[in-house]
Formats: structure tokens, C-alpha cells, sequence
């Protein structure tokens, strides 16, 4: 019989990730390792006209600031391929050295070969083997793609995604199947055909010239339970770099709830060694919000910290004013933006942790647990805001002014503690 001491729970936090091969993502000195020791790494895509050279280098340059570690873009034309290595030249003017990714489909062997500046600028290609071509065709344009890939020194990904499987392969499984003694299901049929086309066009490319550390897969499928089936076959399966991402998740609280759950999932299960959150950002909402929905991702499962945490209330009837959700939101935004700034002058500082709790009931409580805390006051109680530094109180705020010297406080205690 188990004792009481004895835990029947992993410790939080202790995810085994599963083994993979490590991939270099190159952007002239600048390396990313994706996959063996390296940390699950953020990556997001632009949604601008790649040929408007200064519009695609200013997102992606709001996209690296925002924590991506490799950002993708689509080069789907001439122009697109043109414009790659002027919006490099841009990015390295702008001390912006985050490896740009190609996305490639239908004539990406064209111009790859065509516009070598555009080969050589890139860090990444990724290719979806549903849409290199057909039949002897398909085999020479993948072909020509890794041997490109190869003669650089570049790393591939090898996209399938279910909304552009490979036909051919598709109908010659579906024709296997039928002759089974007991079919499977649409949905299983699917799932193979998946991870055959990922593994299959992954051995191509070895046979061709590529290192196995250069390439990673993903199968992408829109459905929650089939991308944790798929990524479970395609992990156990191969060792080769995880690409993880829910494709077309959607909008707003759909998509993030949607990528949260299935990613959550297989993250915790060490599968996945990069990230994309596939969000379709509303009509003026920042591309960067894929971003820190991400790297959120990583930190609530404490896997990664990007950015000091902010433990908050949901607030409730003793919070009758908005001073307590106000104050709430300007510490989170200041945290997020001094980050550029404190990363490199305070290390350690994305961990630390800060509460802001809206009365008496937890606020002393959980602010003790944070290394600095604020409890406002709740309706009907004194108007002091004790604040909590590293689990004892140090000072009470009062006044119209609190904002500002909590904000000031945080500022000295990151000073003190986090300095190098
Ligand atoms: S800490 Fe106070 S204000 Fe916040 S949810 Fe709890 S009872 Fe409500």
C-alpha cells in the first residue's frame, strides 16, 4: 500500500521531451537550433504582400520583437522571390537577425533555382509535398528543391497539410484499403496517409543529398483530437524535428482555445520542438498576437519563460471599481514592454513573478507567493494597498497615485535583484 508521503503525480513541470534530431536554422551568424536539447522555439508567419519589401520587414520585425524566434513567409512569386533578400537587407540594417522561413507550394523548384539570392537569404524552406507537382514532375521538383536546400546548407520542413494531401498517394492507399479483410476509417485512412506522405518525401530527401538533422515534418489536420492522433503515430514513428501547430485554427477565443488544448496536450507528452499558433487575426488586431498566445503557451506549462507572469484575480463583487483591472492591465503591458530592455541587462527577469489581487480575502495570500505583490483594497475596506516583496510586507500604498509608485517599485526591485 502506498504511503501518504509518497507522490502519485509527476512534479509539475517535469516533461520528457521526446528524442529528436537538431536542426540549424542559419541566418548568417545568427544560428536556431530547433529540436534535441534545444528549447521548444516560437515561430509565426507574416500576412503581407511578401513583395512589398519594407511593409513584410517591418511585421516581421514586430514579430521577432514579440518573441518569434523564426518567422515564415510565402514566396509565391517572382516578385515574392525578388523581394527576400531586400527584406533580409533590411532586417540585418534594423539589427533584426530572425532566420526567415519560405513557404513554398506549386512552383517553389522555379524559384528556387531562378532567384538564388532568394535561396541563399532564406534560412528555411518549407515544402508541401501535396504541391510540388504531379507524377514524374512531382519527383523532379521535390528533387530540385532539396538539392537546393542541400548545396546552401539550408534546413527544410516537410509541411503536409490535410487540405493539400498528395492525391496520388491518397488514391493508391484508399484502393489498399478497399482490398482489406476488415477497412479502416475514413478518418484513420486519413491520418496514415498523412504521416506516409511526411515520412516517405522525408526518406526522398535523404536519398537525394539532404542530413536527416536538416529535416523536420509536421502534418497539419484543423481538428483538435486528429492532430493529437496524428503527431502521437508521427512521433513514435521517426525522430526527426516536430514542427506542432492546430492549421486554421480560426479567430479570436475559437482559435486560441483550439491551439491551447491541442497543443497543451502533446507538449505535455514532450511532442513538438517549434510552435506556430495559426490565429486569423481580426480586422485590425496585431499579427503579433500568435505570438504571445505561443510563447503563453510555453510559459503556462513551464516549459519556457518569455516575460515575467502577472497572477491576477478575476476580481467579483468586492471589486466594485475598475482601478484593481486597470492596474492590472498597465503592469502587464509594462511588464511586456520593458522586456526588450531587461532581457539583455536583467537574466532571470522572465521568470519572476508578480501579483495583483483586488482585496484581503486572497490578496495578502497570494501576493506572499509572488516575488512582489499588490493587494488593493475591496469595497468597504481601508483604502491601503499593501505591496509584498518576496513573500514579506514591505510598504503601503495609498492615495490616486498607486499605479505609478507600484510600477516604480517593480522598476527598483528588477534593478536589485535581477542586475548582473
Ligand atoms: S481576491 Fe478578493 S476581489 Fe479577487 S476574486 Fe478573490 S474575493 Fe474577489
Amino acid at each position: 500500500m502506498q504511503s501518504r508521503s509518497e507522490s502519485t503525480v509527476a512534479e509539475p513541470g517535469a516533461v520528457a521531451r521526446r528524442k529528436s534530431l537538431q536542426s540549424v536554422v542559419r541566418c548568417g551568424d545568427h544560428v536556431v537550433t530547433v529540436g534535441g536539447d534545444a528549447p521548444v522555439r516560437v515561430q509565426s508567419m507574416t500576412n503581407t504582400d511578401t513583395a512589398q519589401v519594407i511593409e513584410t520587414a517591418i511585421q516581421v520585425k514586430e514579430l521577432a520583437l514579440a518573441g518569434s524566434e523564426m518567422v515564415r513567409l510565402t514566396v509565391n512569386t517572382e516578385e515574392a522571390a525578388r523581394a527576400v533578400p531586400q527584406i533580409r537587407e533590411q532586417l540585418d540594417r534594423m539589427g533584426i537577425h530572425v532566420p526567415l522561413i519560405g513557404d513554398f507550394h506549386f512552383n517553389g523548384h522555379r524559384l528556387l533555382s531562378d532567384y538564388p539570392e532568394c535561396a541563399q537569404a532564406l534560412g528555411k524552406y518549407r515544402i508541401n509535398p501535396g504541391n510540388v507537382g504531379k507524377g514524374e514532375k512531382r519527383d523532379r521538383q521535390f528533387a530540385t528543391m532539396v538539392e537546393i536546400a542541400a548545396k546552401y546548407d539550408k534546413a527544410i520542413r516537410i509541411g503536409v497539410n490535410w487540405g493539400s494531401l498528395d492525391q496520388e498517394l491518397l488514391a493508391s492507399m484508399m484502393d489498399e484499403n478497399a482490398l482489406r479483410s476488415e477497412p479502416w476509417s475514413a478518418k484513420r485512412l486519413m491520418r496514415e496517409a498523412l504521416i506516409a506522405s511526411a515520412l516517405d518525401s522525408a526518406a526522398r530527401a535523404v536519398e537525394i543529398g539532404l542530413s536527416r538533422h536538416q529535416i523536420s515534418l509536421s502534418c497539419k489536420v484543423s481538428g483538435v483530437q486528429d492532430l493529437i492522433a496524428v503527431y502521437r503515430d508521427l512521433g513514435a514513428r521517426s525522430d526527426y524535428c516536430l514542427h506542432l501547430g492546430l492549421t486554421e485554427a480560426g479567430m479570436g477565443t475559437k482559435g486560441i482555445v483550439a491551439s491551447t488544448a491541442a497543443l497543451s496536450v502533446l507538449l505535455q507528452e514532450g511532442i513538438g520542438d517549434t510552435i506556430r499558433v495559426s490565429l486569423t487575426p481580426a480586422p485590425g488586431e496585431p499579427r503579433t498576437q500568435e505570438v504571445l498566445v505561443a510563447s503563453e503557451i510555453l510559459q503556462s506549462l513551464g516549459l519556457r519563460a518569455f516575460a515575467p507572469s502577472v497572477t491576477a484575480c478575476p476580481g467579483c463583487g468586492r471589486t466594485t471599481s475598475t482601478t484593481f483591472q486597470e492596474l492590472t492591465q498597465q503592469i502587464d503591458s509594462y511588464l511586456r514592454s520593458q522586456m526588450p530592455i531587461w532581457s539583455a541587462k536583467y537574466p532571470g527577469v522572465e521568470r519572476m513573478k508578480v501579483a495583483v489581487m483586488g482585496c484581503i480575502v486572497n490578496g495578502p495570500g497570494e501576493s506572499k507567493h509572488a516575488d512582489i505583490g499588490i493587494s488593493l483594497p475591496g469595497t468597504g475596506e481601508a483604502p491601503a494597498a499593501p505591496v509584498y516583496i518576496d513573500g514579506e510586507k514591505r510598504q503601503t500604498l495609498r492615495g490616486d497615485n498607486i499605479a505609478a509608485e507600484f510600477q516604480a517599485i517593480v522598476e527598483a526591485y528588477v534593478q536589485q535583484r535581477f542586475a548582473r
